[in-house]
Formats: structure tokens, C-alpha cells, sequence
């Protein structure tokens, strides 16, 4: 691959997506579990049609972190901002954050009970008030975009995990999200699903979606990330591109991290 035009404006690994202005700032966070601190005072920013991949060991406090964004979880200490507000506390506006921060989990968190097309119909119903016509028409472009449109009638369990998983891809789209959180997307499926998940993701990130990606998958970092951030004991210790993270880390925890997973 030829880095010479790679400019720190553009992602290094192709996606070509101008970054813009900041669109998730954390400053000083901190957050503690009892006595276990699990994230320690963490600085990042990330910008408009970035996509960042956050790594680190179990235990590092990467789900935490992603959880803080959403405001699933409270922190103590610092600020999180979301395109400059501040993430609410409650309420209206909360629910509002839950639509502009998009997550997909590792487990697929579908309604069993409801079509796939229900699943991906219900949240902008709800939240956005959007018409059945309209709501219907977008998550079918939204199912075939993720190649799962000939799904839409079917319930979750009788796809298979990369299909539901690309269905949680696709209902967290059609909340029209500012930014995307996955949290190892791909770690509960069967090996020969990982790649029609990851291809999706890869694709979103071409379109230009911003994107907090925890993941160990390196040909997905390597086609997609702009940048790596990796994650030890609730720091970030090392950020970089992700050609200068998985050919040369500069951290011996890095190092010591990578040789396991390679
Ligand atoms: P990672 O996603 O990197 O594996 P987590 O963010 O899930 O790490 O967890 C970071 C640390 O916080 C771990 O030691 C975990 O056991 C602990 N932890 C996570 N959630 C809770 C919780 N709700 N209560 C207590 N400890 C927790
Ligand atoms: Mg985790």
C-alpha cells in the first residue's frame, strides 16, 4: 500500500473519508467499580468519519469505556461530549444520546419475539415517531445494504449469527446515529460468519460513519481503522496508525499484548 499521499487528515488505511471536527471528546475520565479503577484519567477524540479501533486485554476496560459513551454507564470523574453537548443525564435527551451513539454488542440483543423487519422498524417508530411506510421502507434499504433484505419477514433465531448480527447493524442505522460503537461484534460468532460482519462494518466505515470499533480482528484495523488506541489496565498506554501498531508498538504491554493475539 503506497502511504506517501496519506495525509493526517485522511485515513492511512484508504478510506478516504476527510476527517471533520471533533465529534466524541472524553477529557479526565474516570471511573471506578468499588475499589477497581477500571478507566484512568482517559483523554481521546474522535473525529467525524473517523474510525477508531480500541484493543487491549480482557479485563482493560474497553466495554466500559464504549458503555461510558452511551451512557450506559456513569462516570466519576471528567466530561464526555457528544458532537460538543455534553451527554445527558436523563430523560428526553438521554433517549435522544441513545439514538445519536449507536451500539452493536457482542451478543445480538435482537427482540426474539418480533420480525426482523419489526426489529429494525421499532426504534425509529418510537423514537423518531417515523411513519410504518417510511420506517419500513428505510430498514429494508438499511437490511439490503447489510445483505439480509430476503431475512426481513423471518424471526432472529432462524438466521444465523452473522445475519443477526448484521440485523443489530442495521437497527442501530436506522436511528440515524452520529456515531457508531461496536463492542467485539464479531467474538460470539462461528468463524465463517466473522467476515460478512466485518465487510459490512468495513463498508460503513467507506461511507464515512464514525466508528469506536473494540476489536482484535487486525484485517479489519488494517482495512478500515484511521487510528488504534490500545488499552491496559483502564489507560490508554499507546495511539497510533494501524501499520505502526502491528508492525512496531512501542509499549512493552503492546508488545507483549500482540504477541499473544498474533
Ligand atoms: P474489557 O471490555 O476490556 O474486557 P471491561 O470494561 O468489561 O473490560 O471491564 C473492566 C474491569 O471492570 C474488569 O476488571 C471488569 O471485571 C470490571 N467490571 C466491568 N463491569 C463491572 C461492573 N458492573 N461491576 C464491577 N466490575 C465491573
Ligand atoms: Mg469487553
Amino acid at each position: 500500500m503506497d502511504h506517501d499521499d496519506a495525509t493526517p487528515t485522511t485515513g492511512p488505511a484508504g478510506t478516504s473519508t476527510p476527517l471533520g471536527p471533533p465529534l466524541v471528546e472524553l477529557e479526565g475520565v474516570n471511573k471506578h467499580f468499588g475499589d477497581l479503577h477500571v478507566l484512568r484519567d482517559i483523554d481521546l477524540t474522535v473525529r467525524k468519519g473517523e474510525v477508531l479501533v480500541v484493543i487491549g486485554p480482557s479485563g482493560s476496560g474497553k466495554s466500559t469505556l464504549c458503555r461510558a459513551i452511551n451512557r450506559l454507564e456513569t462516570i466519576d470523574e471528567g466530561e464526555i461530549r457528544i458532537d460538543g453537548k455534553p451527554l445527558p443525564e436523563e430523560g428526553k435527551a438521554l433517549a435522544k444520546l441513545r439514538a445519536d451513539v449507536g451500539m452493536v454488542f457482542q451478543a445480538f440483543n435482537l427482540f426474539a419475539h418480533r420480525t426482523v423487519l419489526d426489529n429494525v422498524t421499532l426504534g425509529p417508530r418510537k423514537v423518531r415517531r417515523a411513519g410504518k411506510k417510511e420506517a419500513e421502507a428505510e430498514a429494508l434499504q438499511l437490511l439490503d445494504r447489510v445483505g439480509v433484505r430476503n431475512q426481513a419477514s423471518k424471526l432472529p433465531a432462524q438466521l444465523s449469527g452473522g445475519q443477526q448480527q448484521r440485523v443489530a447493524i442495521a437497527r442501530s442505522l436506522a436511528m440515524h446515529p452520529k456515531v457508531m460503537l461496536f463492542d467485539e461484534p464479531t467474538s460470539a460468532l462461528d468463524p465463517e460468519m466473522i467476515n460478512e460482519v466485518l465487510d459490512a462494518m468495513v463498508a460503513l466505515a467507506k461511507e464515512g460513519m464514525t466508528m469506536v470499533v473494540v476489536t482484535h480482528e487486525m484485517g479489519f484495523a488494517r482495512k478500515a481503522a484511521d487510528r488504534v488506541v490500545f488499552m491496559a489496565d483502564g489507560q490508554i498506554v499507546e495511539e497510533a496508525t494501524p501499520e505502526e501498531f502491528f508492525t512496531a508498538p512501542k509499549s512493552e504491554r503492546a508488545k507483549d499484548f500482540l504477541s499473544k493475539i498474533l
